[in-house]
């Protein structure tokens, strides 16, 4: 059975010393946790080699926010999967739509840094989603199918059992507005069905596949109890571990 996950994407929030006192509290709380729900945090990258020590004998699992589509050499300012993986990451989030908008982040570029976090020994949380023009016109489905398969298609179904989907519509990110339960449900279901064509049932049965927008713990239970919904990805609420662990509590 797939697993459920709640991962918070913290941004660029959080000091060492804040990010630390978060981790801690995140984690003593998460004994509170069932263990069949994984709990992962994405702390910016400065933090992310105390947050492991802060976490340390938890389940809770640790996580980059990106990853550089190089390995090693003259990159000014990018970090490399192994250098995510070497302070203890288990996973990077990659093509969250902050940085497809503000960085130009390209469906071919996430190709080669998927591959790159999966031959880190990462795993990858891909994130897709429509803006709100495209939510308009009615293209929501095929902007998500189209994002899926320029990415995911070139992997294998080996590679899927260490990629997790995010769908995020661009529009409920950090706005306060959700998607509906049901505008939720009917994407994930349809993300699920391109994996399927591509990989077969099995796996796309055996995908998480999470929501991110706007979730929250007044919203988390409505939104997890879809079939097709196997969690969240956490933006804002992941900055407060009462409300994170909340949300974890909401299958
Ligand atoms: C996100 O950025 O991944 C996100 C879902 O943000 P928020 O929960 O704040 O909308």
């Amino acid at each position: 059975m797939r697993k459920k996950i709640v991962a918070g994407n913290w941004k660029m929030n959080t000091t060492c010393p804040e990010g630390v006192e978060l981790a801690k509290a995140v984690a003593a709380k998460s004994v509170e946790v069932p263990a069949n729900v994984g709990l992962i945090v994405a702390p910016p990258a400065t933090n992310l080699y105390c947050v492991a020590e802060a976490i340390k004998g938890s389940k809770v699992e640790l996580s980059a926010q990106n990853c550089a589509d190089h390995t090693s050499g003259a990159y000014t300012g990018e970090i490399s999967a192994a250098m995510i993986s070497s302070v203890g990451c288990q996973w990077t989030i990659l093509g969250h739509s902050e940085r497809r908008q503000y960085y130009g982040e390209t469906d071919e570029k996430l190709v080669v840094k998927t591959k790159l976090a999966l031959e880190a020994g990462l795993g990858v949380i891909l994130c897709v989603g429509e803006n709100l023009d495209e939510r308009e016109a009615g293209k929501h489905f095929d902007v998500c199918t189209e994002q899926i398969k320029n990415v995911l298609y070139n992997f294998t179904a080996e590679d899927m059992k260490k990629i997790v989907i995010a769908y995020e519509p661009v529009w409920a990110i950090g706005t306060g507005k959700t998607a509906t339960a049901e505008q939720a449900e009917e994407i994930h279901a349809c993300i699920r069905k391109v994996i399927a064509e591509k990989f077969g049932q099995t796996v796309a049965d055996d995908t998480t596949i999470l929501y991110g927008g706007s979730c929250k713990p007044s919203n988390a239970k409505e939104l997890f109890a879809q079939s097709d919904i196997d969690g969240g990805l956490i933006g804002g609420a992941a900055l407060k571990a009462d409300d994170f662990i909340q949300i974890a509590l909401s299958f």
